[in-house]
């Protein structure tokens, strides 16, 4: 229904705005004039010297840096080098110095960075008394001291989670946050003031509707642990707790998707890689989130298809 054919039928049964539900008043509620933070989300760069995808990744990073109003910071939401979990060491180390050169050259906004599951080394045998396995190699390439961390930006709190983890076989990984994350995580939220909006960076979605889109679906959809946080009942009932918990972005699945779920976002935003430098990911152009928050928990989002012209 259109907002003016509601306040009309509102009018006809005589409702004082006094009494309008709560997501009504909300959205008449006038907003504060002016975005407080310009973010540009990118995610799943799975950055390699092949495919045209340096090239391709210094388009992305211009085209950020043409917007207008221009952009505050730039979230990595992880996977930013092509697949640390295959990969000898000589191609990990070409990829990050490759990585490095462009940064350096083409991005001169701040940037915030998340781990993937392609950014962790632990598939190969024989490496782990190697200093490149697990997480470590990419920790130090991105110069961030833990996995998980926070920070407060124009009066918005970000919290970086590190979604990857080994599974119980200790084989591959799934999304879920552990013990100790999920205890810090609580803990920040608890000392948060309750106005203070929050926004959270995965790399797995904490929620998705993407994984459903599959072909050849008989009576079952399957997905595994690794496509999707398997903690999300406990984190959704962590949020209802926190109402300032507004937006939560992620990526890997490099679709584009947004999922309302108690009054909280959760955006899927697709991938600068698209279908890993070839293509489209389905109908998912390769691309990057725009991102406007504002004071009052607000926020104006879009997906930015950065080849096309
Ligand atoms: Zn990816």
């Amino acid at each position: 229904m259109k907002r003016r054919t509601l306040l009309k039928t509102l009018g006809a049964l005589s409702v004082a705005p006094a009494v309008l539900p709560a997501a009504a008043a909300a959205a008449t509620a006038p907003r504060s004039a002016k975005p407080v933070l310009r973010l540009a989300h990118i995610t799943d760069v799975h950055l390699k010297g092949e495919l045209n995808a340096p090239e391709k990744f210094v388009r992305c990073l211009e085209h950020i840096h043409q917007q207008s109003p221009k952009v505050d910071l730039v979230l990595n939401g992880g996977d930013t080098v092509f697949d640390m979990n295959k990969e000898q060491l000589p191609t990990i180390e070409a990829e990050w110095k490759l990585w490095h050169s462009i940064i350096e050259a083409h991005c001169h906004i701040p940037m915030k960075h998340c781990l993937g599951n392609h950014d962790i080394w632990w598939y190969e045998e024989g490496t782990k008394g190697d200093p490149a396995y697990g997480k470590q190699y990419s920790l130090k390439q991105l110069k961030m001291e833990a996995p998980w961390y926070t920070f407060n930006q124009a009066g918005w709190q970000f919290i970086v989670l590190d979604s990857v983890h080994l599974d119980i076989d200790n084989t591959w990984y799934i999304g879920k946050l552990g013990d100790a994350q999920y205890t810090w995580l609580e803990q920040q939220l608890a000392q948060l003031p309750a106005t203070t909006p929050v926004c959270i960076l995965s790399h797995i979605p904490l929620l998705t509707a993407t994984l459903m889109i599959e072909d050849n679906i008989v009576n079952r959809w399957e997905f595994t642990g690794g496509d999707m946080h398997t903690d999300i009942a406990k984190l959704t009932k962590l949020f209802v707790q926190h109402p300032n918990v507004k937006l939560c972005l992620s990526g890997h699945i490099h679709i584009r998707d947004k999922v309302v779920y108690n009054n909280v976002t959760y955006i899927c935003d697709g991938a600068v890689s698209g279908a890993w430098w070839n293509g489209n990911r389905r109908e998912t152009p390769p691309g990057y989130g725009l991102i406007d928050l504002y004071a009052d928990g607000t926020f104006d989002e879009q997906y930015v298809p950065y080849l096309e012209r």
